[in-house]
């Protein structure tokens, strides 16, 4: 099972995850990151790569 990581100091608030993957992410008025699925479904793993390549400051992770 896959995990996704969160650099809280890198993280911008730019919503560039929520947009990609959002059933995995969601970025609030504030720009505060929660990550609905800590531990995304098999079916998810494409959209959070995704997220993952496009973040701007290279904030999230996956780890194994
Ligand atoms: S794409 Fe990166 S910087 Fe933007 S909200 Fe997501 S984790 Fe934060």
């Amino acid at each position: 099972m896959s995990r996704v990581e969160v650099d809280r100091n890198r993280c911008v608030g730019s919503g560039t995850c929520e947009a990609l993957a959002p059933a995995v992410f969601e970025v609030d008025d504030d720009g505060v990151l929660t990550v609905l699925r800590p531990e995304p479904a098999d079916d998810e793993l494409s959209d959070v790569r995704d997220a993952l390549q496009a973040c701007p400051t290279r904030a999230l992770a996956l780890a194994d």
